[in-house]
């Protein structure tokens, strides 16, 4: 089975541009210094499985012509990462079906507490998203015939899930990706990990501690994301070994399901 990961966003938390800020890589003219909130689509047989919500949701499904929307799996609750669930309504009507929603047990809380008029059960006047609630017990789960792995990874000192699927793994919002995790991620043909910047960080990965990452994982090509505005795309790349590069928004990859 192909799969295609479509890069939603690339962007850390506040996105880049940034609000107000005039430096170099948010008044940049390569549109690859242009980068929404974090997240993949995955793409496979017909179907479309979602990695997080961001706030820019909308803008994302606009810009790569999203048609379907069959699961979005979330990766935790931090608000880059959900506050955009209102906007699969759209997609509630064109397909006349609740969407299902995978996440750790914490992180389904939270969304329930943020979205409470979605889920406190009275009869309202306008239109709610419908949606149908899984809690993942950190095991693999199969969506349409592929098979999800959730891989634990640490966000400061909270413990999130990035997801393995087929030879490909998105990890985003990682400081540290533990070496508990390393079994699950051989052999990996891409690999999503985040890199915020150079400088350090108590909850992301840097540059320089993500290229280590990726050497020791081995993984064939690497793409950062959850990238801030210190990081111009061309003059970053530059300093990358070839196999590993900076996402940008818009970017689409193939890989194959594998073994
Ligand atoms: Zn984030
Ligand atoms: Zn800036
Ligand atoms: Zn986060």
């Amino acid at each position: 089975m192909a799969l295609e990961i479509t890069v939603l966003g690339s962007g850390t938390s506040m996105g880049v541009p940034t609000i107000g800020c005039q430096c170099d890589v948010c008044t940049s003219p390569d549109p690859r210094d242009n980068r929404l909130r974090p997240s993949v689509l995955v793409s496979y047989e017909g179907r479309n499985v979602l990695i997080d919500t961001t706030p820019d949701f909308r803008a994302q499904a606009l810009r790569a012509r999203i048609g379907r929307l069959d699961a979005v799996l979330y990766t935790h609750e931090h608000a880059d990462h959900i506050m955009g669930l209102d906007d699969v309504r759209p997609f509630n009507f064109r397909q006349k079906e609740a969407i299902p929603l995978y996440a750790a047990p914490d992180v389904l809380s939270v969304i329930q507490r943020c979205f409470r008029y979605i889920f406190d059960g009275e009869k309202k006047e306008s239109n709610v998203p419908k949606l149908v609630l899984h809690a993942l017990d950190g095991g693999p789960f199969d969506l349409f015939g592929l098979r999800f792995v959730p891989i634990p990874l640490l966000h400061g000192s909270a413990i999130i899930y990035g997801f393995r699927f087929g030879r490909a793994a998105y990890l985003t919002d990682h400081s540290d990706v533990p070496e508990t995790s390393f079994e699950q991620l051989r052999n990996l043909d891409v690999l999503f990990l985040d890199a915020l910047r150079y400088k350090p960080h108590p909850t992301h990965s840097t540059v320089e501690r993500s290229v280590e990452t990726a050497r020791q994982l081995g993984a064939r090509r690497v793409f950062f994301t959850h990238i801030c505005h210190d990081l111009p795309h061309e003059r970053t790349e530059r300093k990358l070994p070839p196999h590993i590069r900076l996402a940008h928004d818009g970017l689409e990859i193939e890989v194959e399901e594998g073994a």
